[in-house]
């Protein structure tokens, strides 16, 4: 079946969409909100296996420029020891290097940029989006690729709210440049956890600015969770030091002076050195609230969610781009093989609503320790209690068919397996 869709949201979710409609035939227009430079925004971002399938479906070549692959990731205990280590291979690459990758192959002429969707209207047959501009547009079918803040989502499953976790990442990337040589050969080129009670930090050697992957110029980022407490407190945390309070978010150059102070002064306490010592070198820390987001359904009437716009799993997954993926993918292949866009939808409500449902309670589970301990210590899960590397290791940023509840939702897609491996220098 072909036709006509109008996709909601520029960003990696709605242009997986639009390039794998338009690969079986379809007509499509992206409608994205701001004018800005998103490739601008990413930072980097682990991959799964799937997501190279669904590049290589699209016919984008994956090679060295990806990013930096490491093969092993290593627990460095409170007294500076690596005292656990598992062999993992994971590619690290950036955000940019998708959205460069999937914007080259999506004509210009139907990317409209400064279009914010305001509302759906449903049709008799289709749909009609109206635009803050005055403008409207219309199509068989609406994809809302709008992300966490959907307001495609608001409009049909306005319950469907995001859940704060309560706690916040840390995060950062510091220059390779910028690291001292003893630290450098400690930790550089290697895939680090610490993960002291009621804490857990990851750091990672990712692409440099614009991709680059030359020895001395690449990155290493980190991300820390740490819990804060309730909505309130995050709202404590977002408030500038003039007291303008910024919602949920701030912009990393507004973040009060003192609390990166005192998170630096904490990182000491709780951490080996090494890892305090990357917190105190990297010039502007930021925090990112973790939230989480299940919406009860993925399709209404000719309008079907993908992406952040209807499952957001907790970042442990590492899961948000390649489920962007996967959805888009199993829609082209719903609408391709059905004689109908209803039940094509039907299907993919089915397949990725449990996918995605899968993905938030395991991202759930991973992070439980970290909820845990906003509670007082006597209601606290003694099970979950003390964070074992071993487990720890393992979990994290797991392969999709590890996960309980999501290998066999979908036939998983393939890469050819000519990804290549470009090994940090040095070997692990
Ligand atoms: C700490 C952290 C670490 C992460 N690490 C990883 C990782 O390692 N791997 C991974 O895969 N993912 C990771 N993610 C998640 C990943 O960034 C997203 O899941 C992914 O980008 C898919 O998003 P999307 O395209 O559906 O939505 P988004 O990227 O949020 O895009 C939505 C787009 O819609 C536009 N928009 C919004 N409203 C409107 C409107 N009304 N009209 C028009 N346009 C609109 C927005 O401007 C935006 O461009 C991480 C997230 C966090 C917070």
């Amino acid at each position: 079946m072909k036709g006509k869709a109008l996709v909601i949201g520029g960003s990696l979710g709605g242009l997986f969409a639009g390039n794998c409609l338009r690969q079986i035939g379809w007509q499509v227009d992206i409608f994205e909100k701001t004018g800005d430079d998103l490739a601008s925004r990413g930072a980097g971002l682990g991959t799964h296996d799937e997501i190279f399938a669904v590049m290589e479906h699209l016919g984008i070549e994956v090679d060295e420029s990806i990013g930096v692959s490491i093969t092993r990731r290593y627990n460095l205990n409170r007294k500076g020891l690596f005292d656990y280590s598992i062999p993992v291979l994971q590619r690290q690459s950036s955000w940019a290097w998708f959205y460069h990758a999937l914007r080259r192959i999506f004509p210009d002429a139907h990317y409209h940029v400064e279009r914010a969707l305001v509302r759906v209207e449903q049709l008799q047959q289709g749909v009609r989006a109206h635009f803050d501009d005055g403008s409207c547009a219309e199509a068989d079918l609406l994809i809302g690729a709008d992300g966490i803040r959907s307001t495609v989502r608001a409009q049909f499953a306005p319950q469907a709210q995001p859940q704060f976790a309560g706690y916040v990442g840390w995060r950062g990337i510091l220059k390779e440049a910028d690291f001292p040589r003893p630290l450098h050969k400690e930790v550089f080129e290697k895939y680090i956890f610490g993960i002291p009670d009621g804490q857990m930090f990851l750091g990672y050697p990712v692409p440099g600015v614009n991709g680059d992957l030359r020895l001395g110029h690449r990155g290493y980022n980190f991300v820390w969770y740490h819990p804060i407490g309730d909505e309130n407190v995050l709202r404590q945390l977002c408030t500038d030091d003039k007291g303008h309070c910024y919602g949920t978010a701030i912009a990393p150059p507004l973040i009060r002076p003192e609390l990166i102070r005192d998170i630096r002064a904490l990182a000491k306490e709780k951490f080996a050195a090494p890892i305090a010592e990357v917190l105190a070198l990297t010039p502007q820390p930021f925090f990112q609230a973790i939230f989480d987001l299940a919406c009860p359904s993925m399709v209404f009437g000719s309008v079907a969610l993908l992406g952040d716009a209807a499952y957001v799993a907790r970042p442990h997954v590492g899961m948000g781009v390649t489920k962007a993926a996967l959805d888009a993918l199993q829609l082209a292949q719903r609408l391709e093989s059905s004689h109908d866009i209803a039940s094509a939808l039907a299907g993919y409500n089915d397949t990725q609503s449990r996918f995605g449902h899968a993905a938030v309670q395991w991202a759930r589970h991973l992070g439980q320790h970290l909820e845990d301990q906003l509670k007082p210590p006597e209601a606290r899960n003694p099970k979950i209690r003390v964070q074992q590397p071993e487990v720890v290791l393992r979990q994290t940023g797991a392969r999709i068919t590890e996960i309980p509840g999501l290998a066999n939702v979908i036939d998983l897609p393939r890469s050819s397996g000519r990804v290549p491996t470009w090994v940090a220098a040095g070997g692990l």
